[in-house]
C-alpha cells in the first residue's frame, strides 16, 4: 500500500524541517521526500496543509469499560481522529480501575487495530482508593505507561511516598491529580469574587497548589519522576518552574480550557463551566500562558471528560465535572494563542508532539525516510464554528460549543492508512 502526499507544509521543528515537499508512504513507513516522487494507490491533495509529527493526547477519559453510556474506545478515538490526533493516554478511573492484569488487557486487545492508538495508564493503588500500591510492575510489564489514581489526588502522603519510591525501581512516571480533598471538599468553582457573586461554593487554590508543594517535597527525597496533570494555578507554574531549576524530574500539563477561559465565564458556561480543577483567574491564565511558552509546562492535554446530556443538564450544583476536549483542543489553542501572536508554532507543536511523549518515555515519530508514518494534518486558513454535531464523543458537553475556530485538522495517517477528520 503506497500513499502519496502532495504539496504540504512539512513541518517537524525537533529536527529543523520547514519545507514544502510531497511525501511517500510505502506500508506504514515514510518512503521518500522530495519532488518528483511515483504517486501511489491514494493520493493525498495537503496543498496548504501543515503536516506534522503526530499529536498525542495524554489526558483522556475514555469511560470503557463501565460507563460506556458517556465514551468508549470507539467513539473516543474518534473524537480523537476529527481532533487532528494520532494517540491518546487513557487515564485508569474506569468501573472498575485499571489496577489488575484482566482489565488492562481487555483494554489494550480491544483497541488494537483502531486508526487511533490508545495507551493505558494504570492505578497508582487497588481500586483507586489510595491505600495499597497496585501491582505496579505487573502492570507495567503489560504494557501501562504509567501510573495514576486521576480523578482524585493520592490523600496519603505515605502512600505518594511509597508510589513514587516503587516507580522509581520501575523507570515509571507517577501522575498526580494534585487535589486536597479535605481543601477541595464541596467546591464547584473557583474560590473568589465570582463565586460570591454567584453564590456557588468554592474550591481554594491551596487545594492544588498545597498537594503539589506536598508531592514536590517527597519527590525531592524519594528520586524518580513525577507529572502533575492538568495544573490550573499560578503558584503551582511558580513551584513547578523552581523545581525543574532545582534539577528535580518533574513535568506538568494545561489543559485548553484552563488556557482559554476564566472563572468569569463560569456564569455563562453553566455546567459547562464546571471541571475539576475550576476555571481560575486572569492572572492565574496569564501565568499558564507563559509557563507554557517557556517551557515550564510541558504538555496540552485535555482532560477530555464525556458526560451524558442528562448528567449535565442537572445544573451547575449537580451536574459531574469535566468536559470533552478531543475534538476542540488543537484547533481552539491554535487559533486563541498561536495565530494571536502569543505562542509560537514551534511550541505549540511540541506541546502536542515530542513534549508529551517525554512524559511517559513514549518515542516521537519523525519525518524523515525510514521512519514510521504517523503525521497529522492541519488546515492553518479554514475558519469555522464548533457545534454539537460536529462532535464525534458519545458525550456534547464541550466547553468550546458555539466558539469560532481558525484552523481545522483534516486528517491522520497511521498504521500506513489516511483516515480523513472530517468529510
Ligand atoms: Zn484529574
Amino acid at each position: 500500500m503506497r500513499i502519496d502526499v502532495r504539496g504540504a507544509q512539512l513541518y517537524d521543528p525537533a529536527i529543523g524541517l520547514d519545507r514544502t515537499a510531497d511525501l511517500l508512504v510505502e506500508d506504514g513507513v515514510i518512503a521518500g521526500i522530495g519532488p518528483g516522487l511515483p504517486h501511489g494507490d491514494e493520493t493525498v491533495d495537503a496543498d496548504g496543509l501543515l503536516l506534522m509529527p503526530g499529536f498525542i493526547d495524554i489526558h483522556v477519559h475514555l469511560r470503557d469499560p463501565g460507563e460506556t453510556h458517556k465514551e468508549d474506545l470507539q467513539t473516543g478515538t474518534q473524537a480523537a481522529l476529527f481532533g487532528g490526533f494520532t494517540d491518546v493516554c487513557a487515564m485508569p478511573n474506569t468501573k472498575p480501575p485499571v489496577d489488575d492484569a484482566l482489565v488492562l488487557g481487555d483494554i489494550l486487545r480491544r483497541a488494537a487495530g483502531l486508526p487511533v492508538k490508545v495507551h493505558q495508564l494504570a492505578a497508582i493503588t487497588r481500586g483507586q482508593e489510595g491505600e495499597q500500591l497496585a501491582e505496579m510492575a505487573t502492570l507495567q510489564e503489560l504494557g501501562a505507561i504509567g501510573f495514576s489514581d486521576d480523578g482524585r489526588g493520592v490523600r496519603s502522603s505515605n502512600v505518594m511516598r511509597l508510589s513514587l519510591q516503587y516507580a522509581r525501581g520501575l523507570g515509571a512516571v507517577i501522575a498526580t491529580h494534585a487535589e486536597d480533598p479535605e481543601l477541595s471538599r464541596g467546591g464547584i468553582v473557583h474560590e473568589g469574587p465570582v463565586s460570591y457573586r454567584i453564590g456557588l461554593p468554592g474550591q481554594p487554590r491551596s487545594a492544588e497548589t498545597a498537594m503539589v508543594a506536598r508531592d514536590l517535597e517527597l519527590l525531592r527525597e524519594t528520586g524518580g519522576r513525577l507529572h502533575i496533570c492538568h495544573i490550573s494555578c499560578r503558584e503551582t507554574v511558580e513551584l513547578v518552574r523552581r523545581a525543574k531549576a532545582e534539577g528535580l524530574q518533574v513535568t506538568c500539563e494545561v489543559t485548553p480550557h484552563h488556557l482559554l477561559l476564566t472563572d468569569e465565564d463560569v456564569p455563562a458556561l453553566g455546567a459547562l463551566g464546571k471541571m475539576n480543577p475550576p476555571l481560575r483567574t486572569a492572572q492565574d491564565r496569564a501565568a499558564l500562558r507563559e509557563g507554557l511558552s517557556d517551557g515550564t509546562i510541558d504538555a496540552i492535554a485535555t482532560d477530555h471528560a464525556p458526560h451524558s446530556p442528562s448528567e449535565k443538564a442537572r445544573g451547575i450544583m449537580h451536574a459531574p465535572f469535566g468536559v470533552t476536549g478531543l475534538e476542540a483542543a488543537v484547533p481552539a489553542v491554535y487559533g486563541a494563542l498561536v495565530q494571536a501572536g502569543e505562542l509560537s508554532l514551534r511550541r505549540f507543536v511540541d506541546a502536542f508532539t515530542d513534549a508529551p511523549r517525554r512524559v511517559y518515555g513514549l518515542r516521537a515519530p519523525r519525518i524523515a525516510a525510514g521512519e514510521e508514518a504517523r503525521l497529522t494534518f492541519f488546515d492553518p486558513c479554514c475558519s469555522w464554528q464548533l457545534s454539537a454535531d460536529d462532535l464525534r464523543s458519545r458525550s456534547k458537553n464541550s466547553a468550546f460549543l458555539g466558539r469560532a475556530m481558525s484552523g481545522r485538522p483534516f486528517g491522520i495517517l497511521t498504521d500506513g492508512r489516511f483516515h480523513a477528520s472530517h468529510e
